[in-house]
């Protein structure tokens, strides 16, 4: 990497490489994610929709101070509705995600925007209005795409974050757009996800041919990043497992176990959700 994006941590739209842009937002706590831009020579494709419309059109209108091409794909790499509620913005691009995260859209659309309301109040005004738009084109493993001759992998590694996290691969920029399976200086959340999983998928990131690290919530970072977080979650689920083995319930998991070196990331408090997704994998509940 040319430049100390984590150092930085520059916000806005930021220029990757010659057609690749993250949008970077400030904080990286819930609700405040990243988003991605590609551009084609006749065409361009978004990553992420953000969680408000203000947000979106923010985004847009950044689009739009480096390119008049339409935005005519919208990649979706997650159901957080922090990543997806911006979609309607976008339209009439075409809404592309992974199967189960289509699936995941659609059981929690009846009252996402409810739950995020009184969830998150200082997103409220912004959520007013908003109409569920649901991606209309999905695949299984993996599926490219090809933006005039730059090819664009969109795959899955069963579930991390959540169970259809989509990663999105440049090689020959060497870059990934990781949505939510890369948290950067910001605790990761784990609460819909599977944390040894998620460990196993970053170990395949980590071997994989890149530079550039896009993350869902952070600064643009690269594998160090990625390794830090690892080191995060090995931390949080062997001492998950150390209390688990010895008998404590989960309450007296969470008030034995210390956050230490990562108090100083944004939504510490992530922890506890941790743990107990943590201990649902060991009581054998979650599926891969
Ligand atoms: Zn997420």
């Amino acid at each position: 990497m040319t430049r100390d994006f984590v150092k930085e941590w520059e916000t806005g739209l930021i220029r990757l490489a010659p057609e690749i842009y993250a949008y970077v937002q400030a904080a990286g706590s819930a609700g405040i994610s990243n988003a991605g831009l590609v551009i084609g020579p006749d065409r361009a494709i978004v990553v992420d929709a953000l969680a408000t419309s203000p947000m979106a059109l923010d985004f847009l209108g950044r689009i739009r101070t480096v390119t008049g091409l339409p935005v005519t794909h919208v990649f979706v790499t997650h159901h957080h509705a922090d990543h997806f509620l911006g979609l309607q913005n976008f339209l009439p691009a075409q809404i592309v995600s992974h199967s189960l995260c289509r699936e995941e859209i659609l059981r929690v659309a009846p009252d996402v925007i409810e739950r995020w309301s009184k969830g998150h109040p200082q997103l409220a005004d912004g959520l007013r209005g908003v109409r569920i738009c649901f991606p209309d084109q999905t695949f299984e493993g993996e599926m490219t795409f090809h933006l005039g001759d730059l090819e664009i992998r969109f795959f899955h590694l069963g579930t991390g974050h959540t169970r259809g996290d989509g990663l999105i691969y440049l090689p020959r920029r060497k870059l990934l757009f990781a949505g939510d399976v890369a948290f950067h200086k910001v605790t990761p959340q784990g609460f819909h996800g599977h944390i040894g999983n998620w460990i196993r998928i970053v170990g395949t990131i980590l071997e994989m041919d890149v530079e550039i690290i896009v993350p869902g919530h952070g600064p643009v970072g690269g594998k160090a990043e990625l390794m830090e977080m690892r080191d995060y979650l090995l931390w949080v689920y062997n001492e998950a497992k150390n209390c688990f083995n010895r008998g404590l319930s989960e309450s007296e998991a969470v008030t034995a176990i210390d956050v230490g070196p990562y108090r100083s990331w944004a939504e510490a408090g992530r922890l506890k959700g941790n743990i107990e997704r943590s201990y649902s994998e060991f009581r054998g509940e979650l599926p891969i």
